[in-house]
C-alpha cells in the first residue's frame, strides 16, 4: 500500500461535558508539527476540487503545500491573498472545499479550514492592503456584513472611495451572532484591521430606508450603490402566546449572549425550548444549555432528524452537551400567564407531496401535549426587512430570503443600485466579490474603459493570481 495517511491528525477538542456551561473555543489549534503532519497529507491534485467547492476560490491546495513545507508566513499571505475574512472564516466556515476534498473518499478529508487558522496563528498574519492609484468614482454601500464587506474590500484595492452605511453600531452583520464556542469576537476586528489604508469609511447607526435610500445615495454623487442587508428579520411562528414574556426569536437572544455574560434572560432560567432545526436553531439551543449550566434544553423540529438543515456536526455535538430532541412535533400553543409556562406541541406525520413534488406533513389530531418551560427561542428563518426601501428597486426576495437585484448582474429596478447576499459567510463574500465586479464593469462601460481587475491584493504590482493552476471552474452557485 501507499503511505497514504488516510485519517485526519487529530484536532483537540473540549469533551461535551466540558463544553457546557463553557463558551470557550470548542476545537483546540493545532501545533507546529501537527498542522505539518495534516498538510503532507494533501495530495496536492491536479484538478483541485477543494478549490472549485470553495464559493471564494480560495486556494486552500497552495496553503497545504505551504504548511506541509513548514513555511507558515508563506501560507498565511497566500490565505490572506484571496480570503479577507479569513480570521473569520478560518474558524466558522462551514468547509465547502472539505466535503469535497478527494481524500473524503477512503478516509477523512484534509482539515483545511483547521489548517487556514493554523496559517493564520503560526505565520505572520499582521499584512495590511494595500489601494492602487486612487480613483475619483464614490461607491456606497448598505450593509457591513460578509456581503458588504467584501464589496468593499474589492472596490477599495482597485482605489475606489467607499462608504459602508451599517444600521448598528457594529461591523459584521450576523456574524456577530454565531456563538462564540466557535468564534471569539475579536477575528473580524483582526481581518478589518488590514483594510485600513483602503479608502474605506465606516458610517454605524444609519439606517437605510430612514437616513437615506439608495436613490438619494445616487444623487449626492455616489456613482453606484451596492445593498447587502442580509436577511435577519425573525419569523414568527404565528400561535397563540408568542407575545408572552419569556419568548424570545433566536437571533437578538444569541446577539444579546455575545454582548453580556447573562443574555438576554439571564441564569434564572431552567427550562428552555427552542422552535426549529437549522443552524440557528442549533446555535440557540447551545447557547442556552451554556447559559443555564446545563439545564433542561428541547430543541422542537417538525420533521426528522435526517431532514435537519442543520449541519450533522451542530446536531451530534449539541447531543454531547445535553440537549433533547423532539422531533415531527409542531408548535400549536404558548401558554402561560405573567411568564411562559409552557408549549403545546402537537404529533406531525409525513404526508403526500404537493403539486410541485415536495414533502408535506400532517398534523395528528388528538396528539397533543404539553412541555412545561419558561423561556421560548423561536428559530424558524429569518427575511429581509425592505419595508423601509424604496418599492421601485423592486428588492421583494425571490429565490432567497435576502435581496437580489433581478438582473444577471445583481442590478436592480434602478440603474446603478445592485442587491445580493448569502447563505453563509463565505457564499455572502462571493456575492459581494461578484457585485463589486460588476459595479466596476458598469462604470467602465459608462465611462467607455475596461474593467480593472483585482490588483496583486499587497501592493506587488500587476494583477491577483487568481485560481490557482489545474482550476475547472466552480462546482457552486450562489
Ligand atoms: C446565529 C447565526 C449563526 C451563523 N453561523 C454561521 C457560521 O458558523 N458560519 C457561516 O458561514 N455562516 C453562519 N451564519 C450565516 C452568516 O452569518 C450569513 O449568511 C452572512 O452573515 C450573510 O451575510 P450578508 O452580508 O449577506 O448579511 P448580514 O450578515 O445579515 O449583513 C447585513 C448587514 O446589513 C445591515 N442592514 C440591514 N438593513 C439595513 C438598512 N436598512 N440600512 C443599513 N444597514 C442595514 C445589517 O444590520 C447587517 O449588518 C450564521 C448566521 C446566524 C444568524
Ligand atoms: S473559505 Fe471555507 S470553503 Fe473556502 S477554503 Fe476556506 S474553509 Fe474551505
Ligand atoms: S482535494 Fe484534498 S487532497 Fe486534493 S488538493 Fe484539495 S485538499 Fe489536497
Amino acid at each position: 500500500m501507499s503511505g497514504f495517511r488516510y485519517e485526519r491528525t487529530p484536532i483537540d477538542e473540549e469533551t461535551g461535558r466540558e463544553r457546557v456551561g463553557s463558551f470557550g473555543l470548542i476545537l483546540q489549534p493545532y501545533t507546529r508539527e501537527e498542522a505539518v503532519l495534516e498538510g503532507q497529507r494533501c495530495l496536492q491534485c491536479a484538478m483541485p476540487f477543494c478549490v472549485q467547492a470553495c464559493p471564494i476560490t480560495q486556494d486552500c491546495r497552495g496553503y497545504l503545500g505551504l504548511i506541509a513545507q513548514r513555511r507558515f508566513d508563506d501560507a498565511a499571505r497566500l490565505t490572506l491573498l484571496d480570503n479577507p475574512l479569513a480570521t473569520v472564516l478560518c474558524k466558522c466556515c462551514y468547509h465547502y472545499c472539505e466535503e469535497d476534498c478527494v481524500m473524503g473518499g477512503r478516509g477523512t478529508p484534509i482539515a483545511i479550514r483547521h489548517l487556514k487558522r493554523a496559517a493564520l496563528e503560526l505565520g505572520r498574519s499582521d499584512l495590511v492592503y494595500v489601494p492602487s492609484a486612487p480613483r475619483t468614482e464614490r461607491i456606497a454601500v448598505i450593509g457591513a456584513g460578509p456581503a458588504g464587506l467584501m464589496a468593499a474590500w474589492e472596490l477599495g484595492l482597485r482605489g475606489y472611495p467607499v462608504t459602508v452605511y451599517e444600521q448598528a453600531a457594529f461591523l459584521g452583520g450576523q456574524v456577530e451572532t454565531i456563538p462564540r464556542y466557535h468564534l471569539e469576537g475579536t477575528e473580524l476586528r483582526r481581518d478589518l484591521d488590514r483594510f485600513r489604508d483602503l479608502d474605506i469609511t465606516f458610517v454605524t447607526g444609519k439606517r437605510a430606508g430612514e437616513a437615506f435610500t439608495p436613490e438619494s445615495l445616487l444623487k449626492d454623487g455616489y456613482r453606484a450603490v451596492y445593498v447587502a442587508i442580509g436577511a435577519s428579520d425573525p419569523r414568527a411562528l404565528g400561535i397563540p402566546g408568542e407575545n408572552l414574556p419569556g419568548v424570545f426569536p433566536a437571533l437578538p437572544f444569541l446577539l444579546s449572549v455575545n454582548e453580556g455574560p447573562d443574555g438576554l434572560f439571564g441564569r434564572k432560567n431552567r427550562r428552555v425550548v427552542v422552535i426549529g432545526g437549522g443552524d440557528v436553531a442549533l446555535d440557540a439551543a447551545r447557547s442556552a444549555i451554556r447559559l443555564t449550566n446545563g439545564g433542561d434544553v428541547t430543541v422542537v423540529y417538525r420533521r426528522t432528524r435526517e431532514e435537519m438543515p442543520a449541519g450533522a456536526e451542530e446536531v451530534d455535538e449539541g447531543g454531547e452537551e445535553g440537549l433533547r430532541f423532539l422531533f415531527e412535533r409542531a408548535p400549536i400553543e404558548i401558554v402561560g400567564d405573567d411568564q411562559v409556562r409552557g408549549i403545546v406541541v402537537r404529533s406531525v406525520r409525513p404526508g403526500p407531496a404537493d403539486a410541485r413534488g415536495r414533502p408535506t406533513t400532517v398534523e395528528v389530531a388528538g396528539s397533543d401535549e404539553t412541555l412545561p418551560c419558561d423561556t421560548v427561542l423561536v428559530a424558524v428563518g429569518e427575511r429581509a426587512d425592505i419595508a423601509a426601501l424604496p418599492a421601485e428597486l423592486d428588492l421583494s426576495p425571490s429565490r432567497h430570503p435576502w435581496p437580489e437585484g433581478k438582473r444577471p448582474d445583481w442590478m436592480t429596478d434602478v440603474e446603478g443600485v445592485f442587491a445580493s447576499g448569502g447563505k453563509s459567510v463565505v457564499y455572502a463574500m462571493a456575492a459581494g466579490s461578484k457585485a463589486a465586479e460588476a459595479i466596476d464593469a458598469y462604470l467602465a462601460k459608462k465611462d467607455g474603459r475596461n474593467p480593472l481587475p483585482r490588483p496583486d491584493p499587497f501592493g506587488g504590482g500587476g494583477t491577483a493570481p487568481g485560481p490557482p493552476k489545474g482550476y475547472g471552474g466552480p462546482t457552486w452557485t450562489l
